[in-house]
């Protein structure tokens, strides 16, 4: 048997393939190596490995490009362009020849003071580019290193991609044509490399310590992204039963699925709906032929990854939510509004100083009107063109609402001025995803026209814990009483004031909570494409009323796995009422 590892699964599937190790983390004697050395040889072997790295980058953006599209594959682009900057290159070259150290020692001190001269940026193009010069420095020392190879042809796939961490951008630029599976050292069931591998279906475990240090490039493996186990080096037998499983997964994939019915209901006749969470725009049609009932939630900051180094304009922003917006017609897509910053890192949040956790979502486009007001254009416009609504994420206060209804205004007066169409009467809503959000949700609901619960950050901000980590993973329960506790008053605020709530956050897609959520008053779904078929089965066969009862005795209890244990009762299922988010 081969060496075994436990993470969490947190996109479903087997796959057996060989490492493709994205990092090779810090290196032994060679990274420092500030003995003397001989410039000649340094400088041959710096130009080798840029040569390398360029053809391997060449290749990858050129497959990005075929399988996902000319967006995608721009992040490559801009390594690419970093390869051949003097300011790296040159320096480096500089380096070797005047303090006579190896060309690793030479490139890190040539980054090291360049992310130092970006960190003093305030914003631009420059200040962008901390994290694919991260990059550029791994892949240069792998080469230099040579130990490491990642040259694509060098190892045969399918390929297994292996990393300590990946952002939302390296997996998207990541995910090419023979990855069959992701694992990664850190990551929790809800990070975007989560959601985005469901959105691929790519089976994912993460939350694996040092997987990325102990794996070997091109070590075999099999990745069961269902039960988070990843066994390397298997025996032959081990990697015949993967084949015939994931043969049966794939059968199983693409086996149909009833779609949910247009006038979905439960048992005793209430109407529910059941909407789809898109990250990708393709993901519209296969969500529309899974019967679901619009776009509950766009996740619109994969736009602005897909379009780096450039920050989308207003047609790009039209373009995408009108030809949402047409999809799903008569259906709404509900796009909601950049949520990149704070956690959710990328490219330093286009330029804002530092990471704060807290200069996120809606804070940051507030801030950023360069960034927010062609997509609050694009959206005025697209939902001319169909049921377009807008949804402010990471909002705390009605101020923030009403101060997004001022801009739309502004904006659509100015659209009109200009002989533009657009719809200034569009609807918007909140995310309640921040505790002061869901305990304030009956007032809030008054600035709204719809509201969102978003539970993977309600779940992470109100149990103080980072959904992005392996290691605190237990804390994080979305069966605890005060989670339960702000859903409900959330519902009951929207019932009170008029206004629909729905559920977009991963434990809508869990069918084992499905009956809870309707009983403490949850009338609105939004899940990804995969979960519709199973939610709605639970929807159709659950009385409301029934679900109501069980709900207020759970509501009087004080901890999860008291809820837990009585959840697995009522649903006769022992375990999927733990088993995920
Ligand atoms: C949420 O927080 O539950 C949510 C749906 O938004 P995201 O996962 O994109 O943060
Ligand atoms: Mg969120």
């Amino acid at each position: 048997m081969g060496e075994i590892y436990h993470g969490l699964g947190v996109s479903a599937g087997i796959a057996a393939g060989r490492a493709l190790l994205l990092e090779s983390g810090p290196d032994s004697a060679d990274s420092t190596g500030e003995e003397p050395t001989e410039p000649a040889g340094e400088l041959a072997r710096l130009h080798r490995a840029r040569d390398e790295a360029k053809a391997e980058l060449e290749e990858i953006r050129d497959r990005v490009r075929r399988v996902l599209g000319e967006h995608f594959s721009a992040i490559l682009e801009v390594q690419l362009l970093l390869l051949d900057d003097p300011a790296l290159m040159a320096a480096t070259e500089d380096r070797i020849l005047r303090a006579r150290v190896t060309a690793i020692a030479a490139l890190a001190n040539t980054v090291r003071s360049l992310k130092s001269r970006l960190e003093s940026v305030q914003q631009g193009y420059m200040r962008e580019h901390g994290g694919d010069l991260d990059d550029v420095h791994r892949r240069l020392e792998r080469h230099l290193n040579g130990r490491r190879n990642l040259r694509p042809n060098a190892i045969t796939g399918p390929y297994v991609l292996v990393a300590r961490s990946l952002g939302p951008a390296e997996t998207v630029a990541m995910v090419r044509e023979g990855v069959v599976a992701l694992i990664t050292d850190l990551g929790g069931p809800t990070s975007h490399t989560a959601i985005l591998a469901k959105a691929l279906s790519i089976p994912a475990v993460v939350g694996l310590y040092d997987v990325s240090r102990r794996v070997r490039a091109g070590e075999s493996m099999v990745v069961n992204g269902a039960s988070g186990v990843v066994e390397l080096s298997p025996a032959p037998e081990t990697l015949q039963r993967a084949a015939e499983q994931r043969e049966a997964w794939l059968r199983a994939e693409s086996a149909w699925a009833p779609p949910v019915p247009e006038g979905l209901a439960t048992h005793d006749g209430v109407p529910v709906f059941l909407r789809a969470n898109i990250e990708l725009p393709e993901q519209v049609e296969s969500a529309m032929r899974h019967g679901a009932h619009g776009v509950g939630l766009y996740r619109s900051e994969f736009l602005f990854i897909t379009s780096a180094p450039r920050i989308p304009g207003e047609e790009q922003h039209y373009e995408a939510y009108r030809r949402m917006g047409e999809a799903v017609h008569p259906q709404p897509a509900v796009i909601r509004t950049l949520d990149l910053g704070g956690d959710k890192r990328f490219r330093d949040a286009f330029g804002e100083p530092g990471q704060d956790p807290g200069l996120r979502a809606i804070r940051l486009c507030l801030r950023r009107p360069d960034i927010f007001l062609p997509q609050l254009r694009g959206l005025l416009r697209a939902a001319v063109h169909g049921d377009v609504r807008v949804l402010i994420p990471m909002v705390t206060s009605k101020e923030e609402v009403f101060e997004v209804r001022r801009l739309l205004a502004h904006e659509a007066e100015s659209l009109k001025a200009g002989g533009v169409a657009c719809r200034a009467d569009v609807l918007v809503g909140a995310m309640v995803e921040v505790p002061a959000a869901a305990a304030t949700a009956d007032l809030l609901v008054e600035a709204c026209d719809f509201l969102s619960i978003g539970t993977n950050d309600l779940i992470q901000y109100a149990l103080a814990v980072d959904r992005g980590s392996g290691a605190a993973a237990a804390y994080y329960e979305p069966l605890h009483p005060a989670v339960l506790r702000m859903v409900e008053f959330t519902a009951r605020s929207g019932r009170e004031g008029g206004r629909p709530v729905s559920l977009c956050g991963e434990m809508a897609a869990n069918p084992a909570f499905t009956g809870l959520l309707l009983g403490l008053g949850i009338r609105e779904f939004s899940v990804e494409p995969r979960a519709l078929a199973a939610v709605a089965g639970v929807v159709r066969t659950t009385s409301v009323r029934r679900a109501e009862e069980f709900a207020r005795v759970i509501l009087t209890q004080a901890d999860a796995d008291s809820i837990a244990r009585m959840l697995a009762v009522e649903t006769g299922d022992g375990t999927s009422a733990k088993a995920a988010t």
